[in-house]
């Protein structure tokens, strides 16, 4: 009997070319910085709109001199795990900073926010517990479940009854309830509250990942978690990413003391991984000084969130339902957004296309974000350019319905 065994590379092959013909490949651009809220792609110099450096941080003096300080007396890698030696004072400072910063006893760093979820997911859930996320959920929290080996449910997007009714039906497992604080793709808020109370009612535990709302939501930009009100008690799993709004790199959990040294001992991600370079720790405290003291970042984000809005309902551009940064342009097909982002890049914009998988098939978009590095004419700039884009790539009677897109409710 003569067997064929299926060839890994020429599989992967057909399926670059399946891609390559959707129109759905997907391209690392190697890109330099060109000033201000500005990158160089392919020696072009563009007004950069798909940027979480929120509050325009990365390139920040006093995070670029902490780092290079810290690395003139420590060096640069940490040279060992956490457990095994790599941990410094600038990791230990960092975790107070966090925590005192998000109102949690302690915090704990990881190498990135990817390892933070299937951190404290593999840390607390196991093959008999529940696991229930938000559809619309990040990358990393649904893989942090998968490999935890629990039960995975996911509940239609930001829908609390939905969420009850999954919950519900393992009243007798343990079970963690995971939401992003800000939803990455879509730029809404997760209904906090309502979900921490249903926590409470249902003895589950509820975990945050506010990779989006630390630093620009909430009073001193504690994070959409602070913004709503919640405690350690009502939300006991808190995890933060240092790579977007504080514009350096890494992670964190914060919660409990309990929480915290159960993770030391059983996250894998934790255990098992070099701890970050102690110089990065050093910038990144910079970082949260600059962040929860110079309000007026955060004010002038809110101003240009705003004027985006206003901008965009003017022309007849449709947006999502979205209070933050993240402002995601609706075009449904995945080759139309291409082509808008195409047209962009040429007026001087780089706003990505995203498509799926990253979205669900029909709800492409453009992922436009705003930093308090941009200036208003730079966005009055992009709004009339989109407005060209969207005319010639998404033909039809009226621009607005046309644009909006698939209700996102239920879907995905
Ligand atoms: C970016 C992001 C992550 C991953 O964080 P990294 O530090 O980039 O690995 C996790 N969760 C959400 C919601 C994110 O947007």
């Amino acid at each position: 009997m003569t067997r064929e065994r299926p060839d890994l590379l020429r599989r992967l092959a057909d399926e670059h070319a399946r891609r390559a013909r959707e129109s759905l490949l997907r391209r690392v651009r190697t890109v330099e910085p060109g000033g201000g809220a500005h990158i160089v792609v392919d020696g072009k110099r563009l007004a950069n709109f798909a940027s979480n450096d929120y509050l325009g941080l990365a390139r920040h003096p006093r995070l670029v001199e902490a780092l290079v300080r810290a690395a003139r007396s420590d060096g640069v890698g940490s040279g060992a795990a956490h457990l095994l030696g790599g941990h410094r004072d600038a990791h230990s400072r960092l975790e107070e900073a966090l925590a005192r910063w998000t109102g949690r006893e302690r915090a704990l760093l990881f190498s990135t926010g990817y390892m933070a979820n299937l951190g404290a997911i593999g840390g607390l859930v196991g093959a008999n517990d529940v696991c229930v996320q938000d559809r619309l959920n990040h990358a990393s929290l649904l893989d942090g479940a998968r490999l935890a080996g629990c039960t995975l449910k996911r509940y239609v997007h930001a829908d609390v009854a939905s969420a009850a009714r999954q919950l519900a039906a393992r009243p007798e497992a343990a079970a963690l309830l995971a939401s992003d604080g800000v939803f990455s793709m879509d730029g809404d808020v997760a209904p906090l509250g309502e979900l921490a109370a249903l926590c409470t009612a249902q003895d589950a535990t509820l975990m945050v990942d506010d990779a989006h709302g630390l630093g620009v939501l909430g009073p001193d930009g504690a994070g959409s978690v602070a913004e709503a009100g919640l405690s350690q008690h009502d939300v006991p799993v808190l995890v933060g990413t240092l790579g977007k709004a504080l514009g350096t790199f890494g992670a964190f959990v914060a919660g409990s003391s309990a929480l915290i040294d159960g993770l030391v001992q059983g996250a894998r991600p934790f255990v098992y991984t070099t701890a970050m370079p102690p110089a990065l720790a050093a910038a990144t405290c910079a970082a949260i000084d600059v962040a929860r003291f110079e309000g007026w970042r955060r004010d002038r984000l809110a101003r240009l969130v705003a004027h985006v809005r206003h901008g965009a309902a003017a022309r007849g551009i449709a947006l999502m339902a979205s209070r933050t940064p993240i402002q995601p342009v609706p075009v449904g097909d995945g080759a139309a957004a291409l082509a808008v982002s195409m047209q962009l890049a040429e007026r001087g914009f780089f706003v990505p296309a995203v498509r799926p998988p990253t979205v669900p098939p029909g709800q492409s978009r453009l992922r436009l974000t705003l930093s308090a590095a941009h200036e208003e004419s730079d966005v009055e700039r992009l709004l009339d350019a989109l407005v060209d884009a969207l005319d010639r790539a998404v033909p039809g009677p009226s621009r607005s319905s046309a644009t909006r897109g698939p209700s996102f409710d239920g879907k995905g």
